[in-house]
């Protein structure tokens, strides 16, 4: 308790429990001799209990520290499979594990690095019916996922409930890290009221990430959450730790929490749903979600399936179909895979020119549009339309070509 008798991001979070064994003392000895740590903090981390949200880059590093820290009980949550771009990040996981569900894949390696850690896994993906009971039975909850539904689904259930929330977020060379903590300090929410709006935070697999950063960032969270469990140092709770990898710069900014939080304010509504409302959306969890994920259905457009695509591409060929076919991707994504024969524009130059864009192409011709999976063409497809061009999505972008018109080439 501190001095306004509220708790105290300095008060451990876990038991000290048990004696440690001979075996144990000797495993564990670099902490054991560690001031700050000791016997009684390793004991307190044998008594913990952590839930990790996503067995991904951050949650690579945050899992295999906690476990060979001997965290007692580790929740594992992901509902993903192991794919080959994951590899260049999420260390947890091998290339035989690729095609595996990513939380058996973790329970395996962590089970080779700590057989005694207790780890549970959760295949299904956090909605606002589970994420309370996932929440409450554990003393930390380390955010490591990769979309903004899940990420504010996971703040609010942790504000709700007053547990410590570890979060980081990587973005090509910029990395954020802090806890959230309401009660003691802010909570996400506080600090980030509302998703960016569509599109203005692209993901990893848009924007790309060094694979290092994120074991950069995973450790500082792993780190975290040690010293919240054993009440140690001073967490980061109330500043929000900066880098930039590509300056190798580190800061620190204060943040505080807001008095109007809709879930930790003073006149906050406990009924209130977790999560992004139906009035909230984000490209983000849009474009990593598969297929016609929550935010890319958009059924008053007018699509082409990329089969389709084909055939109309053949016909441009022949001199037989006339047609523009855009793609509103950045341009390093274009260097991974494109559909032969369209134009780059980015969604950028769109938003900012719309149908002007288009003027040295598109001369009252169809205009096709695609992107990675969707929810950029349709955005594109919605604004063109609107400045009456004729604008045509094509359903599922690049990644459905490759599934089903030309497997040979890559996806990210
Ligand atoms: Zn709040």
């Amino acid at each position: 308790m501190d001095a306004s008798g509220g708790p105290s991001a300095r008060m451990p979070l876990a038991p000290v429990g048990e004696e440690l064994s001979p075996a144990e003392r000797t495993r564990f000895a670099r902490h054991v001799i560690l001031p700050g740590v000791g016997d009684r903090g390793q004991r307190r981390l044998r008594s913990a209990r952590v839930l990790v949200v996503g067995a991904g880059g951050l949650g690579s590093p945050v899992l295999l520290y906690l476990a060979a820290a001997g965290v007692g009980r580790l929740t594992v949550v992901d509902d993903d499979v192991v794919e080959a771009t994951n590899l260049q990040r999420q260390v947890l996981h091998g290339i035989a594990d690729v095609g595996r569900a990513k939380v058996d894949s973790a329970v395996q390696a962590l089970a080779l690095l700590a057989p005694e850690v207790e780890v549970r896994p959760v295949s299904q993906r956090l909605v606002a019916d589970n994420v309370l009971d996932l929440v409450a039975d554990h003393d930390v909850v380390v955010d490591g996922a990769d979309n903004f539904p899940t990420r504010y689904l996971v703040g609010d259930a942790c504000a709700r409930l007053g547990v410590p929330h570890v979060w980081g977020s990587v973005y090509q060379h910029d990395a954020q890290v802090s806890v959230w903590w309401s009660g003691v300090g802010p909570c996400y929410r506080c600090v980030f009221p509302s998703p960016p709006p569509p599109g203005a935070v692209p993901s990893c697999s848009t924007g790309g990430v060094l694979g290092a950063s994120v074991g950069t960032i995973g450790s500082v969270m792993a780190e975290e959450v040690v010293k919240l469990l054993i009440g140690g140092g001073e967490p980061l709770v109330g500043r929000l730790l900066v880098h930039d990898a590509w300056r190798q710069e580190w800061s620190t900014l204060p943040v505080a929490a807001n008095p109007d939080c809709v879930v930790c304010g003073a006149g906050a509504d406990p009924r209130r749903p977790l999560g992004i409302g139906a009035t909230e959306s984000s490209q983000d969890g849009a474009e990593e979600a598969s297929g016609d994920g929550a935010g890319t259905a958009r059924p008053s457009l007018p699509s082409i399936s990329v089969v389709d695509l084909a055939t109309r591409l053949a016909a441009r060929e022949s001199g037989s179909d006339e047609f523009v076919l855009v793609d509103v991707r950045e341009p390093g994504e274009r260097d991974v895979v494109v559909i032969p024969g369209a134009l780059a524009v980015p969604l950028g130059e769109v938003r900012a020119r719309g149908g002007e864009a288009l003027a040295e192409v598109a001369h009252g011709i169809p205009v096709l549009v695609h992107c990675k999976s969707g929810a950029r063409s349709a955005e594109a497809v919605e604004r063109l339309r609107a400045e009456g061009v004729d604008a045509v999505d094509v359903t599922g972008g690049v990644l459905a070509w490759v599934r089903d018109v030309d497997p040979t080439q890559p996806t990210y």
